[in-house]
């Protein structure tokens, strides 16, 4: 039987499409194995979000090719479909391929208790950081049925949770509510989660349903980017800080519990102190229940590279760890407030589970616990998860 190892680079909605590929896979009978293994077939889908990200997507290929020079090496994904013709002159031997990252999934979907699908692709909304909408291309969204179809196999194959994902998902074209709805109509389906959502596309009616639909979990993933207005609207963000704050506010007032998580951009060209300041200011007044900070890096062939007043490296750094001591505040903060609670947690695996508002919670658990539903107490509050009883 063939070996085969894959390795995926970025967002939700390229591990959803390794998932996808991996189904296939699996349906030809082929063994998945580890990326660091020796494979006949490698799969990396890569990333093209920073030059980081190109610069982890090439490293991966060079591993696969010395791993195994006879392999074939298929790489696909948003730096594959930018910089085809470069890749190819740097590795002759690799395959491009474009792999349909709508495509209806096959009947042999992967055995996970937290399966993702990928029901939107495309963005045009063109933030001035972001190369992505160049790799992606125009919105595409999968219709309801097939939304159903798909998440009826993954849950008939053992899925416990479904995280609803896309490029950007906000725009999906066939009512993300309604999807949410007749979602929770599945059996044996215990909760439906959506990935990040932009706060220029949320609703009130999409709060609502979440509040609304008891399978929804409480927990909304919302790229703030930056707490300054001359920063977002050099981004071309689309919205200020009262507006974000009023979003905030309104999904509070429907789900006081909610977790409320973040991206931020530290070091946009343009940023001094007062505009970090600002952003700082926003932090405390949100209190994310977690923040992802990102440094900015000038990515080619985006406004923003080109922009005057770059970032010293030096400083980025600097106000990258200020926002990583404000980020365990925070997360200890909002965990702490089930301290000596009972809490519920989807078992994903053994000993490891986590809240519908996505604290990580650790116990001493058994191999048969996997899918279920466990209440537990919390009794200790570490930075990144909580140990419970
Ligand atoms: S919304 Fe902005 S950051 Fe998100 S994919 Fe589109 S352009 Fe990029």
């Amino acid at each position: 039987m063939k070996k085969i190892a894959f390795f995926t680079l970025g967002c939700k909605a390229n591990q959803a499409q390794t998932e996808l590929i991996k189904s296939r896979y699996g349906v030809r009978g082929a063994r998945i194995v580890d990326f660091r293994e020796q494979a006949d077939v490698y799969v990396i889908n890569t990333c093209t979000v920073t030059e980081d990200a190109d610069r982890k997507s090439r490293q991966a290929i060079r591993r696969a090719i010395r791993q195994n020079p006879k392999a074939k090496v298929i790489v696909t994904g948003c730096y594959a479909k930018l910089e085809k013709s470069n890749l190819i002159e740097l590795f002759p031997q690799i395959m491009i391929q474009d792999f349909s990252s709508l495509a209806p999934r096959p009947s042999y979907p992967p055995p996970r208790i937290r399966a993702n699908i990928m029901i939107q692709d495309g963005c045009e909304h063109f933030c001035s950081y972001c190369i992505v909408p160049h790799a992606r291309g125009k919105i595409k969204s999968k219709p309801l049925e097939q939304i159903m179809e798909e998440a009826n196999r993954l849950v008939e194959a053992g899925a416990k949770e479904i995280v609803l994902t896309g490029i950007n998902l906000g725009t999906y074209e066939f009512n993300l509510a309604a999807a949410i709805f007749r979602l929770s109509s599945i059996k044996n389906l215990y909760r439906i989660r959506l990935s990040s959502l932009e706060p220029m596309y949320i609703t009130k009616e999409l709060i609502n349903a979440v509040a609304g639909t008891p399978k929804a979990c409480q927990h909304l993933h919302i790229p703030l980017q930056s707490g300054d207005n001359s920063i977002l609207s050099a981004m071309n963000r689309n919205y200020t800080r009262d507006k974000y704050l009023d979003l905030i506010h309104y999904i509070r007032s429907q789900m006081p519990d909610c977790g409320i998580t973040t991206d931020i951009l530290v070091g946009f060209p343009g940023e001094g102190e007062n505009e970090f300041q600002n952003t700082i200011d926003l932090i405390n007044q949100i209190r994310f229940s977690r923040l992802h900070i990102f440094s900015f890096s000038p990515r080619k062939g985006t406004p923003a590279a080109e922009m005057p007043n770059q970032i010293d490296p030096k400083v980025k750094k600097e106000r990258s760890e200020i926002l990583h001591k404000l980020r365990a505040k925070y997360m200890t903060e909002f965990a702490s407030r089930y301290l000596s609670k009972e809490i519920e947690i989807l078992v994903e695996q053994n000993g490891e589970g986590l809240t519908e508002n996505y604290i990580r919670i650790i116990y001493s658990g058994k191999e048969n616990d996997i899918g279920k539903l466990h209440k537990l107490t919390i009794k200790e509050v570490k930075e990144d998860f909580c140990l419970a009883k």
